[in-house]
């Protein structure tokens, strides 16, 4: 019998890997987004032409990287964030798996600019297909400017799936907008094909809402906070009067990181029940704070479902709070003598 087994070279490991953590230009925008974040960036600038396809390019002022570091962060599982698997119940970083970069590298044409601090000079790095096509010392400012061109290259049949620059740029606003809520301590610009989209100054919570969804948004948020031992929760719905059909402008935020949850979203329906009538979605941005030793987010590479350890304590709190919230605000008109 002759042995059939053979290892898969990494440049074929990471394009497959990259089907599961790269899935249209969003899930670049995504990633590097996250990345910049991770850096500690204080702002960020993001740079779109024809809807991702041809360049999605990240510009932070965070902690740039090092020579040696920029060649590795190429390589798959290669990340600064986490040592041993116990510091998965404690993280504060989007990023983990050290898999995007690898990814992303598989499937594109990647530039990579980055310095730090301490040093003098920054690192240019051109990679195409995971291959390292040329590293060079350059004269930049501290912090890394990441450019994704030509995404799918090599992979005509995903490249031909892509769908129009309409349905891909409403991908990427939307991730765009869940970083941007997540952070409004940083400022971010976004530019797409060459005209500014975005321009969001470093503000608080209220005024990053505000600043995204329009003025009209400030009166219709009802403020909604409490926190106990397990759970912090803060934010803010969107007024019953304003509810919807469509499924309008919903955000769950765990740790400052995105969710989807259809549990959470219908004990939120519960807080709303006999406010809205059947049918009508109520809008909301709401930051759950928990010990990460309580959630387990290693549940997907995309990252936008977690495992609560107590799901149903969640539910209840969120739906009391909000409940609460929003009897608080039907007092208050009684209160304005100016009505
Ligand atoms: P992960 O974020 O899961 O660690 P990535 O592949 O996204 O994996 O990134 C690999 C590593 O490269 C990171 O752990 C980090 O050390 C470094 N890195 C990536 N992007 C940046 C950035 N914008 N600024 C500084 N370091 C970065
Ligand atoms: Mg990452």
């Amino acid at each position: 019998m002759t042995d059939i087994i053979q290892l898969l070279p990494d440049h074929v490991a990471n394009q497959i890997a990259a089907g599961e953590v790269v899935q249209r230009p969003a899930s670049v925008v995504k990633e590097l987004l996250e990345n910049a974040i991770d850096a500690g960036a204080s702002t960020i600038t993001l740079v779109i032409k024809d809807a991702g396809k041809t360049l999605v390019q990240v510009i932070d002022d965070g902690a740039g990287m090092s020579t040696t570091d920029a060649r590795l962060c190429f390589e798959r599982h290669a990340t600064s964030k986490i040592k041993s698997a116990e510091d998965l119940f404690s993280l504060n970083t989007k990023g983990f798996r050290g898999e995007a970069l690898a990814s992303i590298a598989a499937i594109a044409h990647v530039e990579l600019k980055t310095k730090t601090e301490a040093s003098e000079v920054g690192t240019k790095i051109v990679i195409e297909g995971s291959q390292v096509v040329s590293q060079d010392a350059v004269v930049t400012a501290k912090g890394t400017t990441i450019s994704v061109k030509n995404l799918f290259y090599n992979i005509p049949a995903r490249r031909n799936f892509l769908k129009s620059n309409t349905v891909e740029m409403r991908h990427i606003i939307d991730e765009f907008h869940r970083v941007a809520l997540a952070h409004p301590q940083v400022g971010f610009t976004m530019m797409n094909n060459g005209s500014d989209v975005f321009q969001l100054p470093q503000s608080n919570s209220r005024q990053r809402i505000v600043s995204i969804f329009g003025a009209k948004t400030n009166e219709k948020l009802v403020p909604v906070t409490e926190e106990t031992e397990i759970l912090k929760i803060s934010g803010f719905v969107i007024k019953p009067d304003f509810a919807r059909k469509s499924r309008g402008e919903q955000f769950f935020f765990v740790n400052d990181r995105f969710i989807k949850s259809s549990y959470l979203h219908h004990a939120v329906l519960a807080a709303f029940e006999g406010l809205i009538k059947d049918g009508m979605n109520p809008g909301y941005f709401l930051f759950l704070d928990v010990d990460p030793k309580s959630i387990d987010i290693n549940i997907h590479p995309t990252k936008t479902e977690i495992k609560f350890d107590d799901e149903h304590a969640m539910y209840a709190m969120l739906r009391s709070t909000i409940k609460h919230s929003l009897g608080q605000f039907s007092i208050a008109p009684v209160l304005d003598f100016n009505r």
